[in-house]
């Protein structure tokens, strides 16, 4: 006997149990002990941080990296999977800044570094119970008791390693750069950073700005009979070169304006003033019609002298120049009251939008910067780290956003502002804070990735990508635009920097282990087993080896980045330990993230592993879309529209939730998800699949079906076709997972499913359902059987739940020296021979007439259960015509009708057939009904109520009853001419006239407008 099968069943508590099962048996750890000796696959965890909720997302990302694995363990590998955790960088200090109401870094030095950092350490766990909870209860299947955790002295040390690495082959650099920065959490960002946080809806001030000119270069020849005398009007001290900018605070960083040598420049009169734009964009700055009063091309006018805008030793600012040849040096320059900036031309001028004169601040942004080393500009840097406005302008001490009205209210007054509006345009944000990024010149440590460029390019064309357009698309393009990575943070937590500066000469040292540091002369502040972070860190010095100075460490930390895409190596801890595991763990076989980590985690694996191995670290790479809410907006705190996971799982449970991951769209698009959403894909799938499940239990145990006991070869074709079918579902669900598409896979699976309860149960209830046990039954039920067996494997690697459940009572049940789970089992194999093809297009084909002939009956709102004379088919051809006359007799007991028919000619509608089409096809059915067809309509009737009634007075299903009726003449009739047909569909030992008084079930109706009195009682055998 099977374990009874409830039809009303509660995923989530069967769930519970099956956990409980891989738990007490150790499952996992099996699945990964019995394939000890097989070829290894390797899945690489992106390590996540334990220092929020795990969200719906997570789950997304989480089943799709358990699905692969499960699969290919079935498959004969041994998939070890090591956990891991993200445990440093900015986002685990912002929330501890949180914590401690803390804006800035200030704030932090005064808390104390060791203290800050101590917590840090805390909040990067405060969620692990929930994390692991989560990830056991979606049957991800993952090596949680060994994780690799990127804050361990060992992990340290391996990025150390690496950068030791980099650092010798010349592909590390101190560069005084432009570097995005977030004024908020007072670093730089790398540029993958950067991508990440771009908004296209930032409002800004647009606005055009007057720069006075004082003279002219005495190159500008005059057309002296004009009347117009450009000269002049400079002299007269009334001519202006016009800059647009959407950001004004750089205004008092402004040293230079720039213009396109070979376009043309008009000089135009303005209220009684003379500007100067470029010809193409004198209309676009909307000033009314003006009369052109002289044109000159951009390089007559480079060399003019402007007067600043702004002074800089007026506002207590410094005014550099870069020191001739030393890179990233700067002079201070003496205060001059009559400074006056030159106009230069540049070939990054646009003629798109603005004037076609560029206001140029070296100090922000890396084309002014650039521009300024080439033409010898002066530096003025009004803004500090934190972003606010220094020196004594009207508007110093504000944030530079906060900075803009202040700054044109003063060039307002000064009548420098020719025009203000707003623009809305994309502006970049930090991707952690929000804070507005600002482009600011200062010191950074790259790793110089551009140089190995090409080998990315050529590392990625051996990757593939699901789905396969990131490949040359996001991550391609992201490489072939690759700039260098800025990879240090002056920040506080993260794993330190480990290059050491001379304080007297110009000496830099890396050091890449414990070793190396533990052998300097005149180490100090260093000890065994100390903690590497700072501030500890920060005290280990030693004697310079070039002069009698002493080499400390630089202060920053790196970029967290850097940790999670060192983990192929550092989880063990390589090259120091464990160089065979790294060995044989490298490069993953397959690695699944969101489609953001092609900037972030995707990005950092691939330029570590080929600055470090000159190759790709991963080969398979499902990258998956955003999860939207119903009505497809982002998921967020604010909106209030976050679905949490656990509610999900409480009541549809995790087979439902990983379902609707896998197929409701393909990986890489975006998905929405609601509760509801998933409450439809347990009653749709999964409640189909166990209906099926539970009719089958139910019956076998009636009949005392023993699986493997008697074997039979099929001959009713509805078993053959159930056989070719799952044949070919093994076949084709095998290409797609070996293609790493589960969701094809997954739908493939559920259409099995859908036709197997529509189609092959719906087909076959009269075979179980007879009394005889004939071939034919026991046929059946070996195919039944069969198949769910099959199912539960083909099921494993999506809703491991649900398929363990349904192996354990089929299959272990039965025989306990099969292997004690699904999961150690062997995925099923295609047996080729078996797919019949012909049959499988052929059942296809009579699915199909069926539901047209269906709808055609509904048309006329004949009800399923009458009986209809006949139905009338035309196919594209004979073969086909010849294909369904074979399967006639399941199309005619599914429609209901007596009969069928061909015709090569087209279908009429008419009173007597109502007709559909669908392509070449039409099914006609014949909807005139004899007084023997309305009679055997209404045994039908009797039929089904008293089915339910059975039901209804809980009776099971094997129970032998009898049967009373009480109604006219024609319900005799109807009793008398079908009362065989009656008794075998009802179990009924009998059929009697009359209701007795008590001890029946009875129920009142109306049939076809006849009154109808059924009782039934229990018959003991
Ligand atoms: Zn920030
Ligand atoms: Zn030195």
């Amino acid at each position: 006997m099977f374990k009874p099968v409830n039809s009303r069943v509660h995923f989530p508590e069967i769930e519970q149990k099956i956990l409980d099962l891989w738990r007490t048996e150790r499952i996992f750890e099996k699945s990964i002990e019995i394939r000890g000796s097989s070829p290894k696959f390797i899945l690489y965890e992106g390590p996540p941080t334990a220092n929020g909720n795990p969200g719906i997302h997570h789950v997304l990302s989480r089943v799709y990296k358990d699905v692969i694995p499960r699969y290919k363990t079935m498959k004969g590998f041994c998939v070890p999977r090591k956990a891991g955790w993200d445990t440093h960088g900015l986002p685990v200090e912002l929330e501890v800044e949180k914590m401690l109401g803390f804006s800035g870094k200030a704030q932090i030095e005064d808390y104390g570094v060791a203290k800050f950092n101590a917590l840090c350490r805390e909040s990067v766990f405060k969620y692990l119970k929930q994390w692991n909870a989560l990830t056991e209860r979606i049957g991800f299947w993952l090596d949680m008791d060994h994780p690799y955790v990127t804050l361990d002295n060992a992990y340290i040390e391996s990025c150390w390693w690496a950068i030791k690495q980099l650092w010798d082959h010349g592909l590390i650099y101190r560069g005084y750069k432009v570097t995005p920065h977030c004024p908020r959490c007072g670093t730089s960002l790398s540029s993958h950073e950067v991508a990440l946080g771009y908004q296209d809806d930032a409002v800004d001030p647009s606005v055009y700005i007057k720069f006075k000119i004082h003279n002219l270069p005495s190159n500008i020849t005059e057309d002296m009979s004009a009347k117009f005398s450009l000269n002049k009007a400079v002299k007269d001290g009334k001519t202006y070169l016009v800059a647009w900018t959407t950001t004004p605070w750089t205004l008092p960083g402004n040293t230079s304006l720039a213009l396109a040598a070979d376009a043309d420049y008009a000089v135009i009169e303005y209220n009684g003033e003379y500007l100067i734009f470029a010809r193409a964009l004198v209309e676009s700055a909307g000033l009314g019609n003006s009369q052109i009063l002289q044109s000159l091309k951009g390089n007559e006018l480079e060399g003019s002298l402007y007067e600043p805008l702004f002074n800089p030793h007026a506002f207590n600012q410094e005014r550099k120049r870069a020191k001739h040849g030393v890179q990233g040096q700067f002079e201070v320059q003496k205060p001059d009251n009559k400074l006056l900036y030159r106009v230069i031309t540049a070939d990054f001028v646009s003629m798109e939008e603005g004037t076609g004169i560029v206001h140029i601040a070296p100090a922000f942004g890396e084309v002014d910067f650039q521009a300024g080393l080439e033409n010898n500009l002066d530096f003025v840097q009004p803004v500090d780290l934190a972003g606010k406005i220094t020196g004594s302008y009207p508007f110093a001490g504000k944030f530079v956003k906060d900075a803009d009205t202040g700054v044109l209210n003063d060039l307002d007054a000064r009548g420098l502002l020719l025009k203000s509006s707003k623009i809305t345009h994309t502006y970049p944000f930090c991707w952690r804070c929000d804070a507005p990024l600002l482009y600011y010149a200062k010191k950074t440590w790259y790793i110089r990735t551009s140089a190995k460029k090409e080998e990315m390019i050529s590392g990625n064309s051996r990757i593939n990508w699901y789905p396969e357009h990131i490949k040359e698309g996001r991550f391609g393009d992201w490489l072939k635009n690759n700039v260098d990575w800025a990879f240090s943070r002056e920040r506080y937590w993260g794993t330190p920097l480990n290059i050491w500066a001379c304080n007297k000469c110009n000496h830099y040292e890396c050091l890449g282990s414990l070793t190396e540091i533990k052998t300097r002369k005149g180490l100090k502040g260093f000890s065994e087993n100390m903690d590497l972070h700072r501030p500890y860190v920060d005290d280990v010095e030693y004697d310079c080896p070039k002069c009698d100075g002493r080499m400390t460490r630089q202060t920053e930390v790196i970029d967290c980045w850097f940790d999670s895409g060192s983990m192929p190596f550092a989880q063990w801890h390589y090259p120091f330990e464990n160089v065979d595991k790294f060995k044989e763990s490298f490069p993953a076989d397959y690695i699944s993230e969101a489609v953001d980590q092609t900037r972030g985690w995707f990005y950092s694996l691939h330029a570590i592993s080929t600055l470090l191995f000159d190759q790709p670290c991963y080969k398979n790479v499902i990258c998956l879309g955003h999860i939207l809410d119903a009505q497809g907006e982002k998921m967020s705190k604010a909106r209030g529209n976050v679905i949490d996971p656990g509610t999900v799982l409480d009541s549809s449970g995790a087979d439902a939730l990983r379902w609707y991951m896998f197929t409701a769209s393909p990986p890489g698009n975006v998905r929405r998800l609601s509760v509801d959403m998933v409450v439809e894909v347990m009653r749709n799938f999964l409640m189909t699949l166990w209906n099926t499940y539970s009719f089958f239990v139910m019956y076998a145990n009636i009949d005392n079906f023993v699986p493997g006991k008697k074997a039979v070869t099929p001959v009713s074709e509805l078993d053959k076709w159930l056989i070719s079918s799952l044949n070919q579902l093994i076949a084709d669900v095998e290409d797609l997972l070996d293609n790493y598409d589960p969701t094809t896979a997954g739908r493939r699976i559920e259409s099995f499913v859908n036709d197997l309860s529509n189609w092959y149960v719906r087909r076959s209830r009269r075979r179980f359902w007879k009394s005889q046990n004939d071939d034919d039954k026991i046929s059946a039920y070996n195919t039944l059987y069969h198949t769910l067996v099959t199912l539960s494997k083909l099921l494993a690697p999506f809703t491991p739940f649900i398929a363990e459940e349904m192996y354990q009572n089929l299959v272990r049940s039965f025989d306990d020296t099969s292997p004690e789970s699904v999961h150690l089992d062997n995925f099923p194999v295609a047996h080729k021979n078996l797919i019949n093809k012909d049959i499988i297009s052929d059942t296809e084909l009579a699915m199909k007439i069926c539901s047209m002939g269906r709808a055609a009956r509904a048309k006329n709102a004949v009800k399923v259960r009458q009986p209809l004379p006949r139905v009338i088919v035309k196919a594209r051809s004979s073969s086909e015509r010849e294909a369904l006359s074979k399967l006639s007799v399941q199309i005619l007991d599914e429609l209901n009708v007596k009969d069928i028919a061909f015709t090569e000619d087209e279908l009429k509608e008419d009173k007597k057939l109502s007709v559909v089409a669908e392509g070449d096809y039409q099914v006609g059915v014949v909807t005139e009904i004899t007084p023997e067809l309305i009679a055997e309509g209404i045994a039908r009737e009797i039929v089904r109520r008293l089915q339910t009634m059975r039901r209804s007075a809980g009776l099971e299903i094997a129970d032998h009853i009898l049967t009373y009726y009480e109604g006219n003449e024609q319900i005799d009739r109807v009793i008398q001419r079908f009362s065989d047909y009656i008794k075998q569909e009802t179990l009924s030992k009998g059929i009697v006239k009359g209701i007795p008084d008590k001890g029946a079930y009875s129920e009142k109706f109306k049939i076809s407008n006849l009154e109808v009195v059924l009782a039934i009682r229990k018959q003991g055998s």
